[in-house]
């Protein structure tokens, strides 16, 4: 049975220049019939009450406004019960301080915001809607109210941004004093203007040698402000762990609620359909389902487990598989040993430290059995 829920808000007021993801602007929607939609499609789900984590995200939750907002969140924790991690992504240009009041008020007790970057350049060029200041102003809001876990997403390697900006950017963010924070390299998704500009070769990329110079900056910087690295893009300060994420990672159950959410519940992964109409007149709203082999759910497992910096405990994989991951994965295992990508300590097999940076690689070696 699913312990965590994830909730997609597909909404946002403008389109970001990278975003590959589902979103459409909310005003060209009746945004309640979807949320009602969704709160159908949550009745018709099975998950363990309470949830231990709720996860509502985006798109931008909030561009729906405080009111539709709340009220949508109520009627969701009568039926989830109170998650003991209770996050809703925000973007700054979306709150102020009372609506923000009012996620605390209704027992939010994770707020995680896409600042993506702190250089007023560099925000502009994504297409964000806020400037740095919003952002400092927004963080500060939410520990006046009272949150005390805050997560802040930033993208390095964009282009014209140089070791120095990034440094700055990573400076800027700790003094925020946050207890979370993931950081991601620029991605040039298909079908997206940030793509098209870049074949069209009006922008400078950042070359690889570099991004990797950023990642490992982003690594010894947070690392000596104590944050822990526990998964390859995401760091923590202790006990701040994103505990629905790590469900990700752990190969555990959740169901995904809303249009082109995605699940994975006792052997089928679900997805929704990605059209809000459609998904708001759909009688069953549960989406496609794929079943998952025994053999396919031990390779996920252990590509989602090797991103976790601890690795994956060999014992409890096997318990979790029904496979000796030496056996199913003998090749590649020693080939990256030999190479020193990963490494095996106390039962557990995790990725080195000069595995990092390369990790989609070592990864797909894992993607099928040898
Ligand atoms: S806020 Fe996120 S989901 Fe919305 S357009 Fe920007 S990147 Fe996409």
């Amino acid at each position: 049975m699913a312990k965590s829920v994830y909730v997609h808000i597909p909404f946002c007021k403008s389109k970001c220049l990278y975003c590959g993801f589902f979103s459409k602007p909310p005003a060209q929607f009746d945004t309640q019939k979807l949320l009602n939609a969704e709160i159908e499609e949550l009745k018709n789900s099975s998950f363990a009450k309470p949830v231990k984590t709720l996860y509502i995200g985006g798109g931008s939750p909030a561009s729906v406004g405080s009111v539709a907002l709340c009220g949508f969140l109520s009627e969701i924790t009568k039926l989830t019960g109170q998650p003991e991690e209770f996050t809703v992504e925000i973007n700054p240009a979306d709150v102020n301080e009372l609506f923000l009041r009012k996620l605390f008020e209704i027992s939010v007790n994770r707020i995680s915001i896409g600042v993506q970057s702190f250089n007023e350049d560099e925000l502009v060029f994504l297409g964000r809607r806020y400037t740095p200041a919003q952002v400092e102003q927004t963080i500060k809001t939410c520990k006046k109210i009272g949150f005390q876990n805050i997560s802040i997403d930033l993208i390095f390697a964009v282009p014209g941004s140089n070791l120095n900006t990034w440094h700055q950017d990573l400076l800027r963010a700790v003094r925020n004093d946050v207890q979370h924070i993931s950081a991601y390299s620029l991605t040039y998704e298909t079908n997206t203007p940030l793509e098209k500009i870049k074949s069209l070769g009006k922008i400078k990329i950042v070359n690889e040698e570099l991004d990797r110079l950023m990642y490992e900056r982003a690594i010894w910087l947070l690392g000596q402000e104590g944050f822990q690295q526990y998964e390859i893009s995401n760091f923590a300060k202790p006990g701040f762990e994103c505990r629905h994420n790590l469900t990700y990672w752990q190969n555990d159950f959740y169901i995904g609620i809303g249009p082109a959410a995605c699940g994975y519940i006792e052997g089928l992964r679900t997805e929704n359909i990605n059209d809000i109409e459609k998904y708001i007149e759909q009688e069953d709203k549960a989406g496609e389902k794929t079943e998952i082999m025994p053999v396919e759910k031990a390779c996920q497992t252990a590509v989602l487990g090797l991103r976790l910096i601890r690795g994956i405990d060999i014992t409890e994989y096997k318990q979790k598989t029904g496979f000796d991951i030496f056996e199913l994965f003998k090749n590649s295992i020693d080939k990256n040993l030999k190479l020193n990508l990963l490494q095996l300590n106390e039962n557990r097999l995790s990725l080195t430290q000069q595995a990092l940076p390369m990790a989609d690689s070592v990864l797909s070696d894992f993607a099928e059995p040898d």
